[in-house]
């Protein structure tokens, strides 16, 4: 069977979820036992999304391989098992940059370079190269349709469908169906109009998915078949939910994956389309035995787009648990103002996740040391590990004026620092250490309690490490130093060993976080915070 493609486009307005409707397809397709991998095109110019702010842009997901990806991908690996690489993520920065080094190695040799053919050629090339080994290949394209930037990723799968054959190729269009209040209706008008300006590209969209609050009706949904050439049974509802995990089971109930196997020919791998266990996992995330007030202390809170994968991790750490997890987010420069009580007495467990810059650093180390204090569960994450060492350094072996050589360069004590690799560096894009290390657990630690196993693997994203010349004063001090990469070289994980649960890693366990397999750390850090909530 020859690989097929899946092309979802987004009409009217950004933000209508065509990155988890994309994973939930992804979902489906899987627990009809085909194969999927996905691709996610980004129109802008960046070659990846590591040097823009979290302002611009949400979360920065990690792969395995270190690369800095849009958070897409990071939706794409919760639902599906689906394991992304570089290759999986493509922006028109990258795609430009394939053909410009194309052409002074003189690849092109004679030709006048154009956005049609060498642009497109370049774009169906990075779906092409995906097909190796999976049934489907599930690409996305970023942006809305209208954008000027999309235009040649548009152009590129109109022609796609020519070169591998109309019945390998399917076209789904997300659009929104908003229901205006005053005239009590749900209007279709802009998913006509989106699917027109689609159809002036030359796409025909084979599926529309529409996003709407209330199940479209017959009537509305043969509307929209009759004024877009789309078949009845094609037009789905893809209606708001209250956790992300529904929306696969939405799609089921509509049909979705049904017409997919349909247009594309698809025998579906397996007798029974499984989605037991996954609607099994919905259920008891929606019906939770206990709950839990986890506050986390960050820098990008109004967005919590930056903390996508965190958010989530906590949730399946709380599924694990039975458990809801109530999430607080408070400004780090909030805790400077009012100190760490007025906001931490409530909590639970408190979490200092990863960031980049100092605004807000004296108020995360207020907030570890209030934990540390108070025997409250802590979770630090790479700038959150970096700040429980300066606090540890400062508060309990007096060396007051510890930091980051991130922060201070001038400190006397840069307990966290540049390793002698990172000094040279200048260049900012994608030299950060990225990606999956090793690491080695010691036993009665913390970690290895939640771990069960010596050997661990975790993804990386910073510039700056524990600096080894303190290991001795720390550990002297009571600091244990549970997680170390082969060899001892680099400090992966520190923890209070008297404290109830106090665990700071330098990775990020969150972006290997999943509903169906909890990481370890944050189902123990949830346990932790459900024992202090109990008392
Ligand atoms: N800013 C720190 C560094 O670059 C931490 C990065 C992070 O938290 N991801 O090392």
């Amino acid at each position: 069977m020859p690989t097929k493609y899946i092309f979802i486009t987004g009409g009217v307005v950004s933000s209508l979820g065509k990155g988890l409707a994309s994973a939930s397809i992804g979902c489906l397709l899987e627990s009809r036992g085909f194969k999927v991998t996905f691709l996610k095109f980004d129109p802008y110019l960046n070659i990846d999304p590591g040097t823009m702010s979290p302002f611009q842009h949400g979360e920065v997901y990690v792969t395995r391989d270190g690369a800095e990806t849009d958070l897409d991908l990071g939706h794409y690996e919760l639902f599906t098992n689906a394991r992304l690489t570089q290759a999986n993520n493509v922006t028109t920065g990258r795609i430009y940059l394939s053909v410009i080094n194309k052409e002074r190695r003189g690849e092109y040799l004679g030709k006048t370079i154009q956005v049609v053919p060498h642009i497109t050629d370049e774009i169906k090339q990075s779906a092409l190269k995906l097909s190796t080994g999976v049934d489907v290949v599930i690409a996305e394209i970023g942006g809305t349709i209208g954008d000027i930037e999309s235009m040649p990723f548009l152009e590129a799968i109109r022609q796609f469908k020519y070169d591998v054959g109309r019945q390998n190729v399917l076209y789904v269009h997300v659009t929104l169906v908003p229901y205006i209040a005053a005239a009590g209706e749900l209007k279709t008008k802009p998913t006509q109009h989106s699917v027109k300006e689609l159809m002036q590209i030359g796409i025909q969209p084979d599926i529309l998915l529409c996003r709407t609050d209330r199940f479209l009706s017959k009537e509305i949904k043969s509307k929209i078949s009759l004024f877009c050439n789309v078949k009845e049974k094609a037009v789905i509802t893809a209606k708001d939910v209250d956790n992300i995990y529904q929306v696969p089971l939405v799609f089921r109930k509509e049909g979705l994956d049904g017409i997919i196997v349909e247009l594309l020919g698809l025998k579906s791998k397996v007798n029974k389309n499984d989605l037991r266990e996954w609607e099994d996992l919905v259920n008891r995330l929606t019906n939770p035995k206990y709950s839990v007030n986890i506050v986390i202390v960050g820098k990008y809170i109004d967005l919590q787009d930056s903390y996508k994968s965190l958010g989530e991790a906590l949730t399946h750490g709380g599924l694990a648990n039975q458990s809801k997890v109530n999430l607080k987010w408070i400004d780090a420069e909030d805790i400077e103002k009012d100190g760490a009580k007025a906001h931490l007495l409530s909590a639970d467990g408190i979490l200092v996740p990863g960031g980049f810059g100092n605004r807000g650093i004296e108020g995360k180390i207020a907030a570890i040391r209030y934990a540390r204090e108070n025997n409250t569960p802590f979770l630090g994450i790479c700038l959150g590990m970096h700040c429980a060492a300066i606090e540890f350094a400062r508060n309990v072996c007096g060396l007051i004026k510890a930091n980051s050589s991130e922060f201070d360069k001038d400190t006397p004590h840069p307990v966290i620092a540049l390793l002698p690799d990172q000094k040279d560096i200048e260049d900012k894009g994608g030299t950060m250490r990225l990606g999956e290390y090793p690491c080695n657990l010691k036993k009665n630690s913390f970690a290895y309690k939640a771990y069960k196993k010596v050997k661990i693997g975790e993804r990386h994203r910073h510039r700056y490490e524990f600096n080894n010349d303190y290991r001795k004063q720390l550990s002297d001090a009571g600091l244990s130093f549970s997680g170390l990469s082969p060899g001892d070289k680099l400090v992966e994980i520190i923890e209070a060993p008297e404290h109830p649960w106090f665990v700071a890693c330098q990775f990020h366990p969150e972006f290997k976080s999943n509903i169906r397999n909890p990481h370890p750390i944050f189902k123990d850090f949830v346990a932790a915070g459900l024992a202090a909530a109990k008392k």
